[in-house]
């Protein structure tokens, strides 16, 4: 079946008779409902909700780092969370790895982080960052790199928004979206989102 709604599974929309021409959106356990006009075209809705998403982003600092800084910022992880346990030898951006958020390879202390992750989130790269540097002492994710991953306090909505990444095309999130500009049209965001 073709999906007409390109929005990640935990979102649901809710349709409401009240509502004009404006959506919001608000958290309710681990679903995000999304409050849209009742008569709204499935196309409309993707559209705004890409741009409230966008805004709501944008709260959160965005990572773009060098090469050296991605390096800098894996030392700063490291320190942070794994007593500076742990130490790349080198750390880079990588527009071959495209299947996976990053890599790892231990003989060599090397770390690869794809540069989809360029612009997004700072605590989802650090997120990302973060893995690869425990498996450079843990291979498997097992209760050892649990234990390791558990330290780190945007855990839980980091892997939250790398699962939305992985559900929606490209384009929505690409980083050159972020910037699109809000009309009067595209109003509201809840509180405790
Ligand atoms: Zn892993």
């Amino acid at each position: 079946m073709k999906k007409v709604l390109n929005l990640p599974d935990h979102v649901e929309i809710r349709r409401s008779r009240k509502r004009k021409r404006t959506i919001s959106a608000a958290r309710e356990g681990s679903k995000t409902i999304l409050n849209v006009p009742f008569r709204m075209s499935l196309k409309d809705i993707e559209e705004l909700a890409r741009d409230l998403i966008n805004r709501i982003d944008k709260k959160d600092p965005r990572a773009h780092l060098s090469d050296s800084e991605l390096f800098e910022r894996s030392k700063e992880l490291s320190a942070k969370y794994l007593f500076s346990k742990v130490e790349a030898k080198s750390v880079t951006w990588s527009t071959r790895l495209t299947s996976t958020w990053g890599i790892c390879t231990p003989l060599h202390a090397e770390i690869k982080i794809t540069s989809r992750l360029i612009g997004m989130p700072q605590y989802v790269l650090d997120y990302v960052l973060l893995h690869e540097l425990v498996h450079l002492i843990v291979n498997d994710h097992g209760k050892e790199f649990d234990a390791f991953m558990k330290t780190y306090e945007f855990k839980e909505k980091a892997e939250g928004y790398l699962d939305a990444l992985d559900e929606l095309p490209s384009s929505f999130w690409s980083p050159d979206s972020f910037g699109a500009s809000p009309s009067e049209s595209r109003e509201e965001i809840s509180k405790g989102f």
